[in-house]
């Protein structure tokens, strides 16, 4: 099963992604955690990525293009994999779809999660990440069992950089120019399915289950 996970920065891709993977036994692919590996890695491309993902704007297609390609192409894919946060435009997507065709494939399913902007800005300031495993918490809505510490990997965490209300307010307006035509771009391939993120983790997850068709 191949799946884009599409929506708003803050919507849960991330967090939804994670249990999908989890249940389906795919890869979950997240360019924005791909970026950060090479951050911390002090890699070219991560200092590259770094000074666009620090203004809350889009590390340049192509950087990111050839980047995904690269890692769809490798053995663990074979099965499938659920992207998160990539297309995050209409190159990208177009690059996908023209390369997937190559393969003699294409994605099964684009899932929308869709939270207003209202939510966001709350969502990304009490966002809590690892940097060392990618894991995901929040301070109110999933706190990790010890303040600031990762119940995965007992790293610190961090409020993310780019998660700073200023940064944020600029990611959603990148987000509404850029990446919300992909909504469109996915209806008209006819594998769009919609899901509400306004509500809690898990029952947004069990919407995602019941459009997957799996229950
Ligand atoms: P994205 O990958 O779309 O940027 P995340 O999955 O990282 O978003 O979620 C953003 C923040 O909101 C995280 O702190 C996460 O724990 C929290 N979150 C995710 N889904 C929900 C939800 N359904 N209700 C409340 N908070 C959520
Ligand atoms: P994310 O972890 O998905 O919130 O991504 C964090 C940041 O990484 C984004 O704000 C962008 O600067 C960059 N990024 C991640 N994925 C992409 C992408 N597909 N295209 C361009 N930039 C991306």
């Amino acid at each position: 099963m191949k799946l884009i996970m599409l929506g708003a920065p803050g919507a849960g891709k991330g967090t939804q992604a994670k249990k999908i993977a989890e249940k389906y036994q795919i890869p979950h692919i997240s360019t924005g955690d791909i970026f950060r590996a090479n951050i911390k890695g002090q890699t070219e491309l991560g200092m590259k990525a770094k000074s666009f993902m620090d203004q809350g704007m889009l590390v340049p297609d192509e950087i990111t293009i050839g980047m995904l390609l690269d890692r769809i192409h490798e053995a663990d894919c074979a099965g499938g994999y659920v992207l998160d946060g990539f297309p995050r435009t209409i190159p990208q997507a177009e690059s996908l779809t023209k390369a997937l065709a190559e393969m003699g494939t294409g994605i099964d399913y684009a899932i929308n999660v869709d939270v207003p902007d209202d939510n966001i800005v709350s969502r990304m300031s009490g966002r809590r990440a690892c940097l060392n495993c990618g894991a995901t918490y929040h301070v109110a809505f999933n706190p990790p069992k010890t303040e600031n510490v990762c119940n995965t990997c007992g790293q610190s965490l961090v409020l993310r950089d780019d998660d700073k209300p200023e940064t944020v307010k600029k990611r959603l307006d990148v987000y509404h120019q850029q990446t919300q035509p992909l909504i469109d771009y996915y209806k008209k391939a006819g594998v769009l399915k919609e899901v509400d993120g306004t509500q809690n983790m898990e029952d947004v997850f069990q919407s995602i289950i019941k459009v997957l068709g799996a229950e």
